[in-house]
């Protein structure tokens, strides 16, 4: 407990994956902060052309992968590789589960700004089978989709012949997290496995993954990674070691050029209406952060608008204290059919993942036994 604590400049929490934090308290996404508004982008981007140089086609073929969700960070990714930089990306999406109205009309927008859409749409049974066992034995309830838009990609990405794949940022350096990528841009499937699949849920999910052999379920090999990368020329990489990372500036250039609207109000758990809106799971997905780390959705964005300099740090504080670890009501009947449970055992799942050394359920809610500060 004494251990608990929060970042002196945004509100990184100290039970974050991976995240460090320097001698005076500020987290290694503050001090990358710092670092950026001193880094010479200039070089970053000749590092950045040479990188797209190296795979730029001459004859109209594919020459890159961007993996969108119809959102602002992998449109503005791919708006700026087309038209900033003149590659032809091929752009891939894995439709998530429980999408939402907003998502469809904005991957559909996004279609029609002049793009080719590589759409995977997986086996609803087989989707589900791997959601609502890594809801239930890994805590993330969408583990299947989270995989997925992993293990496609690069499949498709060799399958075309092409050799770079574009993620937006890197969450690891933007959020905190692992530096591991703060100084190479170029990262594998290892690192994917640790760092995205979280190692030891990964291993979790190979069991799953036998048991979905043994069910004889469908299409089942699109969660697994393409095993011969080494032998291949593939890179994969993030846009913001190359340009600085801004969520809100990417926003407006999506709504701008690729047609991304937002919702008319703010998204469950939090107080920002622009930002993972394409899904409801993701609301889940954040509530049960909240459950084992003690942060949830609010931090998570109060954190990018306090370094970005949006929001001070007492106003970040009191947008936690109000939208966190609220759990997302609107979506309960859906959650509850998708998972095909009843509400005593679905809330049975989300009472054994609560970390109790740092929550406490104080009238039939999870709250932080310390309060934020
Ligand atoms: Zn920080």
């Amino acid at each position: 407990m004494k251990k608990i604590f929060w970042c002196k400049s945004c509100l990184a929490m100290s039970t974050r994956r991976r995240i460090t934090f320097n001698k005076s308290g500020n987290c290694n996404a503050c001090q990358w902060k710092h670092k950026k508004d001193n880094l010479d982008w200039n070089i970053r981007e000749s590092k950045l052309k040479a990188l797209l140089d190296k795979h730029r086609s001459s004859d109209g073929r594919f020459d890159c992968v961007v993996p969108v969700s119809g959102g602002k960070d992998g449109s503005y990714v791919a708006h700026n590789l087309k038209n900033k930089y003149g590659m032809n990306p091929l752009c891939v999406t894995v439709t998530p589960p429980l999408q939402l109205e907003i998502g469809k009309k904005n991957i559909e927008s996004f279609i029609n700004s002049g793009y080719t859409l590589f759409s995977v749409n997986i086996n609803p049974e087989t989707m589900q089978f791997f959601n609502k066992k890594g809801f239930i034995e890994i805590g993330f309830p969408y583990y299947g989709w989270l995989t997925a838009i992993q293990t496609i990609p690069p499949s498709i990405a060799l399958n075309f012949g092409i050799n770079l794949i574009f993620y937006g940022e890197d969450g690891e350096v933007e959020y905190g997290g692992s530096t591991e990528t703060a100084d190479n841009p170029i990262y594998n499937f290892k690192y994917m496995k640790e760092i995205y699949l979280e190692n030891q849920s990964y291993k979790s999910f190979q069991n799953i993954f036998e048991e979905a052999c043994n069910k004889k379920l469908m299409d089942i090999n699109l969660f697994q990674f393409p095993e011969d990368q080494n032998e291949s020329n593939l890179e994969i990489t993030h846009w913001s070691y190359f340009e600085n990372w801004d969520p809100y500036r990417n926003y407006l250039v999506a709504k701008e050029f690729c047609g991304l609207v937002e919702n008319k109000s703010v998204n469950e758990g939090t107080f920002t209406n622009f930002s993972q809106n394409d899904q409801a799971l993701y609301a889940l997905h954040t509530y049960l952060m909240f459950l084992k780390y003690g942060f949830g959705r609010a931090n998570q964005d109060a954190c990018i608008e306090i370094r970005r300099g949006a929001l001070s740090r007492d106003q970040g504080i009191n947008l936690v204290k109000l939208y966190d670890g609220i759990f997302p009501e609107q979506f309960l009947e859906l959650y509850l059919d998708y998972y095909e449970m009843n509400k005593n055992d679905f809330m049975y799942v989300l009472d054994s993942w609560a970390n109790k050394d740092i929550l406490e359920k104080v009238n039939d809610k999870w709250v932080l036994k310390i309060e934020i500060n």
